[in-house]
């Protein structure tokens, strides 16, 4: 098992190198691992999953309102599937609590039916018209004026934090090289791929792009300049957990030509989400929040859920989407040059993630590699974040067995020792203390650290010397 953050890179011919450990790179190199090929992921951040994929709105989708046709429909529907099967396979916490998507006026009520039949068109059966009664019967804190809404049951929330773990802790397990703090600045070769990285070279026969926001740049490295991503910002308002009981399922908008809207939603943390704004920029790393764009929250969650504005908010935070001119995600096979491009991966990532490595294993083929016979992978059990199953500070037996269970370091959240040793000790370990809280909820609730911060900061440091 090999995951390096410093030092010198094998100087080795890698058959297959992805840039990219978000989550949809991560799910190749999970894919790549069922194959007896030398493999690496890289990432130019300190830990997996710290790009667009630990800032979204953690839904898996149905992909009942995707675009008919499009490769984007039909790799949300799979991925849908495959990873609701893995989830509970790995532990990943996923609640099926399905959507309502409410129209407030007319021409929202009137959208409805055709986007039922969209529904159908995407081979999602389950959708149906509901009345204003019961809306409100079934989400009694909504606001006044409500007209209708139609019901996708199919949706759920999800972790997407364990959701990347899982799938580069199981990469990492079959033999799959780690990479971190290595950042791809360049790509020349012939016979084989040479890149320059921020920790000197590494050499691949056949190299995947899943570099999120990046792709188009580390396209053009390799002459092709068919799209180019246009940041568009996700700003977002967690409420407290005093929030959850106002509200039962993913709460949608009608869509819009910008997007699939604001919407409230519960987290599997027992949180609840207000958001994301859609915000089209030119600067890449502009993850901050705005006062303008919370404002707009707050005033689109007034009407959603009035009493939710009122509640006490735990923490803001914005990702961003990598969206494109085109309106279908961007892969392509390129088979002179063995290379994937796996761009354009916007607002449905994490649903498709391992329907996605699926499609770029039969690109991989279609360019030329020989990937040789898949083989199962030892099965992953990650440790459970959510709310809905149960966590370590409730199982007798467990901290019986290991006092430290029973140790809580992190009160807001609950939080044990026990539980930041294994995470500090595990195959993929944090790079960072922010890496450390997606592993574990330590230092994200209520009081963001106030209190846990310097125990958990000694607890980090100690484990690094
Ligand atoms: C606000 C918001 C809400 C969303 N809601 C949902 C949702 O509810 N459900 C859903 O399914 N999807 C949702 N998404 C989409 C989903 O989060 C993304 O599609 C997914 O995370 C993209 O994953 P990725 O691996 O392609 O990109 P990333 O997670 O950004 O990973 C790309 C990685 O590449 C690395 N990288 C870049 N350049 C280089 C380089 N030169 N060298 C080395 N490494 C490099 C980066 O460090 C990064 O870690 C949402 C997105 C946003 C922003």
């Amino acid at each position: 098992m090999t995951v390096t953050t410093a030092g010198e890179l094998p100087d080795s011919l890698y058959d297959v190198i992805v840039v990219g450990a978000g989550v949809v790179g991560s799910a190749i190199a999970r894919e790549l691992a069922r194959r007896r090929l030398r493999t690496a992921f890289v990432d130019a951040s300190d830990d997996v999953g710290n790009g667009t994929s630990k800032a979204n709105t953690a839904i898996l989708h149905t992909g009942f309102d995707a675009v008919p046709g499009s490769l984007e429909a039909r790799l949300v529907r799979d991925g849908q599937r495959r990873l609701a099967a893995y989830a509970a396979e790995a532990g990943i916490p996923v609640e099926p609590i399905g959507a309502l998507l409410v129209a407030w006026d007319r021409t929202q009520l009137d959208a409805l039916p055709a986007l039922a039949a969209k529904a159908e068109r995407n081979g999602y059966h389950d959708a149906r018209l509901i009345d204003a009664d019961e809306v409100r019967r079934r989400e009694p804190h909504l606001g006044p004026g409500a007209l209708g809404a139609l019901d996708v049951p199919g949706e759920s929330i999800i972790c997407p934090w364990t959701t990347t773990l899982a799938y580069a802790t199981q990469a990492v397990r079959g033999g799959v090289d780690l990479h971190l703090n290595c950042r791809v600045q360049s790509i020349t070769g012939t016979t084989h791929h040479e890149l320059a990285t921020s920790r000197g070279l590494l050499r691949t026969r056949f190299l995947v792009n899943a570099a999120g926001l990046y792709a188009d740049e580390l396209d053009r490295q390799l002459g092709h300049d068919t799209f180019t991503v246009t940041p568009r910002r996700g700003q977002l308002i967690v409420f407290d957990k005093f929030a959850r009981p106002l509200v039962r399922h993913i709460l949608l908008p009608v869509p819009t030509a910008l997007g699939k809207g604001v919407l409230v939603s519960p987290t599997v943390y027992g949180n609840v989400m207000l958001g994301p704004t859609a915000e089209d920029l030119d600067d890449k790393q502009a993850t901050g929040s705005t006062a303008e764009g919370l404002a707009l929250l707050r005033e689109q969650g007034r009407r959603i859920l009035p009493e939710l504005v009122t509640e006490e908010v735990t923490a803001v935070y914005a990702g961003l989407r990598a969206a494109t001119e085109h309106d279908d995600y961007q892969v392509r096979a390129h088979a002179r040059q063995r290379y994937i491009t796996v761009g354009g991966i916007r607002s449905t990532g994490l649903t498709a993630s391992m329907a996605i490595a699926a499609y770029v294993m039969d690109l991989l083929s279609d360019v030329g590699l020989d990937p040789g016979p898949a083989h199962d992978l030892e099965p992953v059990r990650m440790p459970n974040l959510g709310e809905a199953f149960p966590r370590p500070w409730q199982q007798a037996e467990l901290i019986a067995a290991d006092p430290a269970y029973g140790t809580l370091v992190c009160h807001c959240e609950r939080v044990s020792l026990g539980e930041i040793r294994d995470a500090l000790d595990s195959t993929v370990p944090p790079g960072s203390l922010d890496g450390l809280r997606r592993r574990t909820r330590a230092r994200g609730g209520r009081c963001q650290g106030f209190f846990c911060g310097p125990a958990v900061r000694s607890l980090f440091e100690e484990e690094r010397r």
